[in-house]
C-alpha cells in the first residue's frame, strides 16, 4: 500500500490506486485484525491498480507481514512464498525421480515436480506412472505450476537480487 503523501507518479509511470486511499483500509490498527469488509474493499481497489503486479512482487519478496498489498492478505502471501519455495525444490525432486529414486512427495510438492519433469522431456503418461497420478491430476498440477512459475518470474524480474 502506497502512503497517501507519496509523490505524484512520474511521467510514464502509473500512479497506484491507493495513493489517496485511507491507510486504515489496508492496515489494521495495532492488535486488531482487518475486518472482512476492509479486506474486500482494499482488494477491490487493488484489482484496478496499474502497479498491482509490482506491488505484489515486492510484498512477497520482502515478506510483508501486515496489511493488504497487491490485493493479497498476509496469509495469502505466506502461501505464495511457500509455493515459490516448492517450485525451487521441484527440479531437485524431479532429478531424484528421473534417477529412479522414489522420493516421498507431499501433495503440495507435486505440481513443481510435474513441471520439472515436463521440462526434462517427460510426457504426461510417463509422469503419471512415475508419480501415481491420473492424467487429470497431472494436467491440474501442470497448470498450477505454470501459474506459480509465472509469478516466480515476476518476482525475480522485479527483484533480481533474490529473495529469502
Ligand atoms: S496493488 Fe493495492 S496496495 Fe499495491 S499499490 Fe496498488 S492499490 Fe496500493
Amino acid at each position: 500500500m502506497i502512503e497517501a503523501d507519496a509523490p505524484a507518479a512520474l511521467p510514464g509511470i502509473s500512479a497506484p490506486a491507493c495513493r489517496n486511499a485511507d491507510p486504515a483500509l489496508f492496515f489494521p490498527a495495532y492488535g486488531v485484525p482487518l475486518s472482512q469488509a476492509q479486506i474486500t474493499a482494499a482488494k477491490e481497489l487493488c484489482a484496478g491498480c496499474p502497479v498491482r503486479a509490482e506491488c505484489l512482487a515486492m510484498a512477497v519478496r520482502s515478506d510483508e507481514g501486515d496489511g493488504i498489498w497487491g490485493g493479497t492478505t498476509p496469509l495469502e502471501r505466506r502461501r505464495m512464498r511457500l509455493q515459490l519455495a516448492r517450485m525451487r525444490q521441484g527440479a531437485e525432486l524431479a532429478r531424484a525421480v528421473v534417477s529412479g529414486e522414489e522420493p516421498q512427495l507431499l501433495q503440495a510438492q507435486r505440481p513443481a515436480v510435474v513441471h520439472s519433469l515436463f521440462r526434462m522431456g517427460w510426457n504426461a503418461e510417463r509422469i503419471g506412472c512415475a508419480l501415481a497420478m491420473t492424467a487429470g491430476q497431472v494436467e491440474q498440477a501442470r497448470a498450477m505450476a505454470a501459474r506459480a512459475e509465472a509469478f516466480l518470474a515476476l518476482v525475480e524480474r522485479h527483484h533480481p537480487k533474490g529473495w529469502s
